[in-house]
């Protein structure tokens, strides 16, 4: 579960971790009443379940209320990476001497987690992790014995050289780490945590991703979970129970079980192919999941077919079948649809789909390299 910067700031900050103090506005009017607040220039921020909204516009200094006024105006109903912004943090600008970045992820290859610093932080972070890796510094943590003090240390010296600096940025670190822990974070991240002028150290931007699996820990983590941020095709795919990922990519998959779906997507890539999603129906088959799942693929204008991989065990093909016809009556298609079954009630799902003027297939490879042939 993603939440926004001004949910993960109060967090970071119950565990100590210094931010300037802002205050939410889903309203200009609400933004400029909060920037008459503080004597000096402010941040707008949008906020929105995405990163990079620096380069989209969606963070703006704002030297007085007016301007801070009609800063969020325009962020205010604006989309960054298709989702749409309600809310904007007004906080007190802070001057900056050097940003850096700060994070906390579950490294699988480690398998624990691993805090990274970088002295090169800031909104081009992705392109330091691409091109030169050896600028991050990467401490895997025993989750037994959290951030020792000594590794946080070292994290320091990777950030800064003023001893201060290096002892502020070691507390950070452990202060960041405790927090992932606490709330059973998959991601917690500082960028940047600056330096200003006067020689302080200062988170000015948080990122909190929580484990889905922990929120049942965590209810006042839950709690925090705002629906309306989140595209039509998470909540569409949560209220039917299906597992639903977005990708980049133009074939859309729809499969029973996770591993069969990551067989399924890792075939796709393999046939020259991208997924456009992870869709699992789960073991259960009802037609009206069927439905949800195409009208959820569907919904995205990248797919250029849509490939159905069904094995039938407790899932039983038939209703798989149902589901693909009543979906097709509902809402045309207007891409290509391969469909491969096999298994549990096999013949009458081919009986159903022929009636309907649909051809099945057996063989998942002819069917993934079809898909992605008639994508092409
Ligand atoms: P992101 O692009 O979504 O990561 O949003 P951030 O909150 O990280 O802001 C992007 C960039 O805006 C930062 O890297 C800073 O360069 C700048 N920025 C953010 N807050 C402040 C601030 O208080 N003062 C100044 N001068 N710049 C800021
Ligand atoms: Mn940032």
């Amino acid at each position: 579960m993603n939440l926004h910067e001004y949910q993960a700031r109060e967090i970071l900050e119950r565990f100590g971790i210094p931010f300037p103090r802002g205050a939410v506005a889903a309203t200009a009017q609400e933004a400029m009443a909060i920037a008459e607040q503080f004597a000096g220039p402010v941040m707008v921020k949008a906020q929105v379940h995405s990163g990079g909204r620096g380069k989209a516009g969606g963070v703006k200094l704002a030297r007085n209320p007016a301007e801070a006024a009609a800063h969020a105006s325009r962020i205010i109903g604006m989309t960054i990476n298709d989702l749409p912004v309600q809310k904007v943090l007004v906080v007190p600008a802070a001057e900056i001497a050097s940003e850096s970045y700060l994070g906390v992820i579950v490294d699988r290859a480690a398998q624990r987690p691993v805090v990274m610093a970088s002295a090169a932080g800031g909104i081009d972070i992705e392109d330091v992790a691409s091109r030169t890796p050896e600028r991050i510094l990467r401490v895997p943590v025993d989750p037994r014995y959290g951030l020792l003090p000594h590794q946080a240390t070292a994290l320091g010296f990777g950030l800064y050289d003023d001893l201060a600096q290096v002892r502020a940025g070691a507390e950070i670190a452990q202060k960041l780490y405790a927090a992932f822990y606490a709330v059973g974070a998959s991601l917690a991240e500082i960028n940047p945590l600056v330096t200003t002028p006067d020689g302080r150290v200062v988170a000015l931007d948080a990122k909190l991703v929580v484990d889905d699996n922990e929120l049942m820990r965590h209810p006042e983590i839950a709690a925090l979970r705002d629906l309306t941020a989140e595209a039509p095709s998470e909540q569409q795919a949560r209220d039917h129970g299906l597992s639903f990922i977005p990708l980049a990519g133009s074939v859309g998959c729809c499969v029973n079980g996770a591993g069969l779906a990551m067989a399924t997507m890792d075939l796709v890539k393999f046939y020259g192919g991208e997924p456009a999603n992870f869709l699992d129906i789960g073991g259960s088959s009802n037609p009206e999941k069927v439905v949800a799942a195409l009208q959820i693929i569907t919904g995205d204008p990248r797919v250029r077919a849509i490939l159905f991989n069904i094995f039938g065990g407790i899932t039983r093909c038939d209703d798989v079948a149902t589901g693909i016809v009543q979906a097709t009556q509902q809402f045309p298609l207007t891409v290509p649809l391969v469909i491969r079954l096999t298994g549990t009630n096999e013949a009458e799902a081919v009986a159903i789909l022929t009636k309907a003027g649909f051809s099945a297939l057996t063989d998942m490879d002819d069917a993934v390299q079809r898909a992605v042939t008639l994508e092409g």
